[in-house]
């Protein structure tokens, strides 16, 4: 798979471009807007949104009003994340900096796949999903599709609602609801969600744990379990 680096600042090009060599795809980097839009096509697009030439999210458009490449957004905190959600440039992902490379390569391979899916006849299993993935994870009345990223809650009237979650939120939802009812330490989450080479303050997994709670309309949904970790439940009013 042959990957377009859009990035700006040298050292993060440098240590994606070898790690992304080193996990077997071919990398062509540019540093500013106007290469990347003169660039020759490529299977995907990591896109830095701070470029010094152009504002990142025209270079988005730009590429997306020529080719439905998978783009995946690379975002500094602080950046409008709104106009990235809202898809309104016709970005397939983000990442937030700082990443995890696992997180990036994750989301990578989501994205071509979803590209992949959505063209007839390539790659697709007879029901037209991914092959080799389970496509849902359903505990009571919540459910998350793996291959779109869709996570909905079924009201009691049987109406679901869609949950809006990031990406941390969702893989954190995820991990904990492939195995509904067991204990994830904070280590393991960490690991899991982050990365194995993540060394920010665990206090940021209770961050997300407030978050998913919130969104989730119990507090129930996730329970902390004293000096371990958390596990998800059904809460026992929806149960
Ligand atoms: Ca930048």
């Amino acid at each position: 798979m042959h990957v377009l680096l859009v990035e700006d600042d040298a050292s993060i090009a440098s240590s994606l471009s070898d790690s992304l060599r080193g996990a077997g795809y071919d990398v062509t980097h540019v540093a500013n807007g106007a290469a990347a839009i003169a660039a020759d096509p490529t299977d995907l697009v990591l896109l830095d949104l701070g470029l010094p030439d152009m504002d990142g999210y025209d270079v988005c458009r730009e590429l997306r009003a020529t080719s439905d490449v998978p783009i995946i957004v690379i975002t500094a905190r602080g950046e409008e994340l709104d106009r990235v959600l809202g898809l309104e440039l016709g970005a397939d992902d983000y990442v937030v900096k700082p990443f995890g490379f696992r997180e990036l390569v994750a989301r990578m391979r989501a994205v071509s796949r979803r590209a992949r899916s959505a063209t007839p006849d390539q790659g697709n299993d007879a029901n037209g999903g991914a092959v080799g993935e389970t496509a849902l994870i359903e505990v009571g009345p919540l459910s998350i599709d793996l291959r779109t990223h869709r996570v909905t809650l079924a009201a009691a009237g049987g109406a679901a609602t869609e949950l809006r979650l990031t990406p941390k939120e969702f893989e954190l939802l995820c991990y904990l609801a492939e195995d509904a009812g067991a204990v994830r330490s904070r280590t393991d989450i960490i690991e899991h969600v982050w990365d194995a080479n993540w060394f920010g303050p665990t206090k940021t997994v209770d961050a997300h744990v407030a978050n998913l709670r919130r969104k989730l309309g119990d507090h129930e949904w996730i329970e902390a379990v004293r000096g371990v970790g958390f596990r998800l439940e059904v809460p026992a009013a929806l149960a």
